[in-house]
């Protein structure tokens, strides 16, 4: 052969530096450099066997052919193996073919050989160490699963591939979880968790995964196909904990599902994953085992956090405004009160409650507002008994939310006394109550707000819980009936104009007032003054007024 020593030493030192920087067996580079050193000392084949040793004793063989001729250009009979061991106990066979139809190695060439196989062995080692560091990454550290940055893998590799539109993300949280660790104790707790979850990996193939996020939380990538297995899994599964004393316990998981459609590839893992979360989300929110993402329905979440972040402070700055709706009496066309109806002026736009009322009502916070515009009507009242305007009664919206705050009336008041308005001049709408709680918070409100002086009214009425021991047991002034009794033209929905009818004629006999709300055509007064309704509000009259227009329809006093 052509080769000379200097060669071989160069291809050894080359090997050994590449050994240093690259990764992986099968780089060129590598291999060119081992072939080098191959030729010099005829050998045909070098193979690596790999025996990862499982727990039982028995073997996993991987082999790895780190160099090799054609068949039939090396001679297997006389193969040279030696082994080797790392880690715990696995073990690598190496076998050295000598080159066809030459002469045997000499003592000196044996030598190098192994040399060369202590070389092979110290970059194998770095390779498969380099392996378990780079599988660490992707595994969780406290249970024998994948993390979440293997899911960005597969994702971003199907992505890459443009196979991501096969496949469905899903969130999930185990439901009740901290009850299950509290019943079993905690580590059969972990162990149900993990068998949840495994059980579920087995039914995946390589190219979808189940990966932890943290706690009970977990992120699955499967194919479409799989959706119905899925969704029928995580509702609940009887899962074994002793199997030899056949104890199991069923355990579900509360999801929120992407489908994730064919066009996304451009998007990005952490897209999906957000996504998933949003379904997940409300799906607590909404008390629903399960939802899946759509636009719609993360318009709504951004909605909804765009008003829980901006809330306080636009609360602190005062960007809500109240709107005044007038009352009208029908006999005389005469303004005879109003209600006050909150806006949200945001970045130059007028925002109606639809948009942050329902949002603020999850939690107290609709207490602060309620409050807020009660302390804005007070304000104008004040002005307008100042300015001796001829007054009249403008009613405030209370959310049901207030009724377990027992310091409610004494706030009201509070609120009413600082600015000495006349009681008479307040009305507070309530609607209807679900609960037997409610019922008896309400019954205090009521009764409370009644004592000293300040009407009640039943907002919406016939579209709640109507009960009509709400009207019997309470003492209301006034029923609000909802606009949608209200008749759109007589012979219309016939039943429901009976209705109407009836609760109209219900009030009258109780000695309550009786308002109709969302009045929008002459056909409907006309149908209201038939039926002794005589006091509307609506379209037809007003919209809701921003303060300076309420006052232009207020008619002014002339001071003294
Ligand atoms: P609500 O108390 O039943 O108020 C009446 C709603 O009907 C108002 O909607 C009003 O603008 C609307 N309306 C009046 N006339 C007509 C009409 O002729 N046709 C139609 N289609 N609608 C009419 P708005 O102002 O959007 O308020 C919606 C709801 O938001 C209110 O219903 C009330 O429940 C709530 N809300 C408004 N302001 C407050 C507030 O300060 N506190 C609380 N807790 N709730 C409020
Ligand atoms: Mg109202
Ligand atoms: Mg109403």
């Amino acid at each position: 052969m052509a080769f000379d020593y200097k060669v071989y030493m160069e291809s050894v030192e080359r090997f050994m530096m590449l050994t240093e920087q690259i990764e992986r067996v099968e780089a060129p580079e590598v291999n060119d450099a081992l072939a080098d050193i191959c030729r010099f000392l005829r050998i045909g084949r070098v193979e690596a066997s790999f025996y990862d040793m499982l727990s039982d004793g028995i073997g996993e063989e991987e082999r790895i052919v780190q160099y090799s001729l054609r068949q039939g250009e090396y001679d297997e009979a006389n193969v040279i193996t030696i082994k080797e061991v790392f880690g715990e106990g696995d073990t690598v066979y190496y076998r050295f073919y000598p080159k066809a139809g030459e002469s045997a190695w000499s003592g000196i060439e044996l030598d190098k050989i192994a040399v060369v196989e202590k070389m092979l062995f110290r970059f194998n080692q770095r390779v498969k160490f380099m392996h378990l560091a780079e599988e660490m990454k992707l595994r969780d550290h406290q249970m024998p699963v994948w993390n979440i940055t293997y899911f960005m893998r597969l994702a971003e590799r199907q992505m890459k591939e443009r196979q991501i539109g096969r496949y469905v993300a899903c969130s999930f949280n185990m439901r009740r979880f901290s009850t299950v660790n509290r019943v079993l104790g905690r580590d059969n707790g972990t162990k149900v968790m993990l068998a949840f979850v495994k059980n579920l990996e087995d039914e995946f193939s390589q190219e979808e995964c189940v990966c932890r996020v943290g706690g009970d939380s977990f992120l699955a990538l499967f194919c479409k196909e799989k959706l119905d297995f899925v969704m029928e899994y995580l509702q609940g599964m009887d899962i074994f904990y002793d199997e030899a004393e056949n104890k199991k316990i069923c355990v579900s998981a509360i999801a929120g599902y992407y489908v994730i459609p064919d066009n996304d590839a451009a998007r990005l893992p952490n897209d999906i994953m957000d996504k998933t979360a949003s379904a997940l989300k409300m799906a607590r929110t909404a008390k629903a085992p399960y939802v899946f993402y759509n636009e719609a329905l993360m318009e709504r979440i951004d909605r909804i956090k765009q008003v829980e972040a901006n809330f306080q402070k636009a609360l602190d700055e005062q960007e809500f405004l109240v709107y005044y709706q007038p009352k009208v009496d029908l006999k005389e066309y005469r303004l005879v009160g109003a209600e006050a109806l909150c806006r949200w002026m945001k970045d130059g736009k007028v925002l109606s409650p639809d948009n942050f009322i329902p949002v603020l009502e999850q939690d107290n916070a609709i207490c602060e507002l309620d409050f807020y515009v009660l302390e804005h009507v007070c304000k104008d009242m004040r002005r307008w008994i100042e300015e001796g305007r001829e007054m009249v009664r403008v009613s405030v919206n209370l959310s049901r939310r207030h009724l377990e705050d027992s310091d409610l009336l004494d706030h009201i008041f509070s609120i009413i006394d600082a600015y000495r308005i006349p009681h008479q001049y307040l009305e507070i709408e309530l609607t209807e109550t679900t609960t037997d709680v409610e019922f008896k918070d309400l019954k205090r409100i009521v009764g409370g707000l009644q004592t000293r002086g300040i009407r009640t009214s039943v907002d919406d009425f016939g579209v709640g819980y109507s009960s009509l021991n709400l009207i019997e047991e309470m003492s209301w002034n006034v029923l609000k009936v909802d606009k949608s009794f209200l008749p759109q033209k007589e012979g219309g929905d016939a039943r429901k104009f009976v209705m109407f009818q009836h609760i109209i004629a219900l009030a009258q006999n109780l000695g309550l007032e009786c308002i109709a709300e969302g009045v929008e055509n002459l056909e409907q007064v006309r149908i209201l003054k038939e039926n002794n309704c005589f006091l509307a509000q609506g379209f037809y009259f007003d919209r809701p007024l921003p303060v300076e227009e309420f006052e232009k329809r207020m008619q002014m006093v002339g001071k003294a």
